[in-house]
């Protein structure tokens, strides 16, 4: 369990340094604003919806290695999605977080499990994704995990 550890820490390690999907996006047509005043993440997220589709996604911002990585393996979840898919997904990653339910893989985003060990940590591993259902909602005003 150890290995697998620390292999899971690497490549949050990794996609913190070297987050996917980084930088603005210009079609997108929704634009919304995350933070975690816990920890003092910050990011702007880009989606491009077309026919109840996530056809695009991106991110900006600066945060822990947490909320960077999350970020970053989100956008890579997400990307080529419907919206539905999206939102089942969005539910799954958020029990899998604060319920430590392992009922179903979620493939790479299982790397965030340990997270759940981290109660303060949660709100840096979830603000990714309450900013991607508050934009696919429409909902335009930032969000904070406070
Ligand atoms: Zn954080």
């Amino acid at each position: 369990m150890n290995e697998l550890r620390e292999l899971y820490q690497q490549i949050i390690i990794d996609h913190s340094r070297h987050p996917h999907n980084f930088g603005q996006l210009d079609t997108a047509n929704r634009t919304i604003d995350g933070f975690n005043p816990l920890c003092g993440d910050k990011l702007t997220l880009y989606l491009e919806v077309k026919n109840d589709c996530v056809e695009n996604i991106s991110f900006i911002g600066h945060g822990c290695a947490i909320s960077t990585a999350s970020a970053s393996l989100m956008t890579d979840a997400i990307k080529g999605k419907t919206v539905a898919e999206t939102k089942i997904l969005f539910d799954q990653f958020h029990k899998l977080l604060t319920e430590k339910k392992f009922d179903v893989s979620l493939g790479k985003l299982d790397i965030l499990a340990g997270v759940c060990e981290f109660p303060t940590r949660i709100k840096c591993a979830t603000l990714a994704w309450h900013a991607l259902k508050s934009a696919l909602e429409n909902q335009p005003e930032p969000i904070s995990t406070e």
